[in-house]
């Protein structure tokens, strides 16, 4: 090279810079950028490769993914470009992954030699950190660059869906294969919008052969300089399995929202946080009146032997609702009292499960403890080591929804039930017993089982639970934290514990009856034989009455809507989801967490977000509403 070195850091990246500020990976032994000139080789191969110059003028969102961020040099060459023929009201999300940054001092050291770069802007909010995900927001052009920093297999976990062009900048194939492997290429095509393209600076046989076989044209171009050739291309087939690949084109940040239990107002919530003006409508005279309506809520999340992905779904909903609750007053106005949440085994055998979960968990979320320290928590005596949630606790449902639906730009309708959809013009549009109430391009459907009224979900195989709580007055033992054993007590509220809750299948009255109280109290009564005193009378005790609703697989659903069309032997080619239209149902029992996060998912896919960045891809195909029709497809495949 000829140029001395100055500098040496971080370790990780092993990344020197010479007097001239090219620099080069010690690791891969390889340079960052042409020694000619990195920026007119980042024109060439990437802006002009995935014609962005054109995309730019003709699409108003638009999604670049970067493999390989190193310096930010292509990053910043597409701002440049991007701001030529920025107009209020487009937007672009550029997320650049990266194994090793480069510190802030690297980047400058590399890019000062480019004056017409905004590179004091990245700088500015340039992370310190070299694991995690960050976003960099330039809000004078709608920019968001979301920076992910971490291994290429992991950071292609997370939601990238709609990608409309890709750079493909790590280190040479022959110096660092993991960057081009088939993993990659395929993660490629199922984020890849209907008409995206890539852009590569290598012509290796193995990567072209990749990039084809994953479903890409591509095609050989002249490479930039001295380079013989370089490769382009663009998504030639999807794989059918990837749920959000809809590129839906938003003209408006409206949205209607029919429900207002939880799942609804989550949604509205969510949507409004990014600016979108949401109506609400909801067929009784209040909102949580229906399964929202518990005023006692208890943060019980779904948790399995091993650390899968519906461990992984619950824990998500668990820490976003409890960021939520922080802040301002909300957790007083939720009346949220963080008691603790102890789970009992309900069995012998069940210990050897809790050994397994508190193997693999986090301790400030679940650990297993003594039934010494069960008591000692609970204030009553347990005889058998319990599952401890020190974090969870109660709160009132309906209490949460009303603060969330009390935003501005959210309008709430009751007393509206809505009877009918019709899709016409790109639009959604909503009847109420044959009158056209309102319509809108995105739609979210929060009406729980009754959604199956106004859409063809038969392969959800929607079933109703009737659940009774029982109101218990306060027992001369002090019960200080939930306990759950199949049913729940949580500790006093108001002079009175809550027992919960029944599950009945075959009968749906709304009014309370003795025989549910009975089984709830015969449950207690079960596990904690000397909690209850004497003189109880069930046929006096009050409670409350709602219908749950459960998918076939009892995971919610949450996301587009799939089109059944699409999967009829005859599909005409239909499109896999109904342009516009997301679900977020079937929450079950456990709402209080999976509505919440339900409706944070939704948003972010309505934005085409990565989603939340925590939430992986697996995570999202677990609650996809598509997921039993393709299930049934690949049985016939
Ligand atoms: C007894 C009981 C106790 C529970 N306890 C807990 C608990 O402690 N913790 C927990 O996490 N979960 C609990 N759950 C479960 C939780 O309450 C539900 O999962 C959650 O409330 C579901 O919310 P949702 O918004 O999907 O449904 P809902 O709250 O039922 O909301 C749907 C809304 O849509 C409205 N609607 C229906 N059809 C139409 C239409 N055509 N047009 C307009 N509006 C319409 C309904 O009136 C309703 O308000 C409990 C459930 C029951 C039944």
């Amino acid at each position: 090279m000829g140029d001395s070195v100055i500098s040496c850091m971080p370790i990780d990246s092993k990344v020197i810079i010479s007097n001239s500020g090219l620099p080069e990976s010690k690791l891969f032994g390889d340079l960052y950028f042409s020694r000619e000139d990195g920026l007119e080789e980042t024109k060439y191969v990437f802006l002009s490769g995935n014609r962005l110059e054109k995309m730019f003028q003709e699409q108003k969102i638009f999604k670049i993914v970067e493999l390989g961020f190193g310096t930010g040099l292509n990053f910043l060459a597409t701002l440049n470009c991007w701001k030529q023929y920025y107009r209020v009201g487009k937007k672009l999300s550029y997320i650049g992954i990266e194994r090793f940054p480069l510190s802030s001092e690297q980047i400058f050291q590399a890019l000062s030699r480019w004056p017409e770069l905004e590179h004091k802007l990245l700088l500015k909010n340039y992370p310190t950190k070299h694991r995690g995900v960050f976003e960099i927001k330039m809000l004078e052009w709608t920019v968001e660059l979301t920076l992910i920093f971490d291994d290429i297999n992991n950071a292609l976990k997370h939601n990238l869906n709609s990608v409309d062009a890709w750079f493909l900048d790590g280190f040479a194939p022959s110096k660092n294969p993991d960057m081009w492997s088939e993993f990659i290429f395929k993660k490629m095509a199922e984020y890849s919008s209907e008409s995206a393209t890539f852009a590569t600076f290598t012509a290796a046989s193995m990567v072209r052969k990749g990039l084809e076989k994953a479903g890409f044209n591509v095609s050989k171009h002249k490479g930039f300089g001295r380079k013989r050739d370089m490769l382009v291309g663009n998504i030639r087939s999807k794989p059918i399995n990837y749920p959000n690949h809809l590129s839906n084109i938003i003209t408006e940040k409206k949205a209607i929202v029919i429900g207002a239990g939880i799942a609804g107002a989550s949604a509205a919530y969510s949507l409004n946080k990014r600016g979108w003006e949401v109506t609400v409508y909801e067929k009784e005279n209040d909102i949580a009146l229906r399964a929202s309506g518990n005023d006692c809520g208890i943060l019980y999340p779904r948790i399995e032997a091993i650390w899968n992905n519906i461990t992984e779904f619950y824990y998500q909903a668990f820490e976003h609702l409890l960021y939520i609750l922080k802040q301002d007053t909300l957790s007083e106005i939720c009346r949220f009292n963080q008691c603790g949440l102890l789970i009992l085994p309900q069995k012998e055998e069940e210990i050897v499960r809790f050994k397994k979960i508190d193997l693999h968990s986090k301790e400030s979320y679940v650990k297993l403890i003594s039934s010494l320290e069960a008591s000692e928590i609970s204030g009553v005596e347990i005889n058998n080591p319990c599952l401890y949630l020190p974090r969870s606790g109660i709160l009132s449902i309906p209490k949460l929804c009303k603060f969330m639906l009390s935003q501005e730009r959210i309008q709430v309708k009751t007393n509206t039930e809505i009877t009918e959809l019709k899709f016409e013009n790109n639009r959604w549009h909503i009847f109420s017993h044959g009158s056209l109430i309102d319509s809108a391009e995105t739609l979210i459907i929060a009406n729980s089982y009754a959604a199956e009224t106004l859409l063809p979900l038969q392969s959800a195989q929607i079933q109703k639970i009737r659940g009774q709580v029982t109101y218990l007055p306060e027992m001369k033992s002090e019960l200080k934290s939930v306990l759950c054993y199949g049913g729940y007590i949580t500790p006093s509220r108001n002079g009175y514990h809550h027992l919960g809750a029944t599950f009945d299948k075959h009968f749906f009255s709304l009014e309370t009856n003795p025989e549910s109280s009975y089984k709830n109290l015969a449950q207690l009564n079960k596990f904690l034989p000397d909690f209850i005193d004497q003189g109880i009378n069930a046929e006096e005790l009050k409670g409350r009455v709602g219908i749950r609703c459960y998918s076939k697989d009892k995971l919610p659903l949450i996301g587009l809507c799939p089109n059944p069309g699409f999967y009829s032997t005859n599909n005409n080619g239909q499109h896999p989801y109904l342009k516009g239209l997301y679900l977020s149902i079937c929450h079950g029992s456990r709402g209080a967490l999976s509505g919440i996060l339900g409706g944070e998912i939704i948003a972010s896919q309505i934005n085409q977000e990565p989603a939340n960045h925590t939430i992986t891809q697996e995570t999202i195909d677990l609650i996809n509403p598509a997921r039993f029709l393709l299930r049934e497809q690949r049985k016939l495949l």
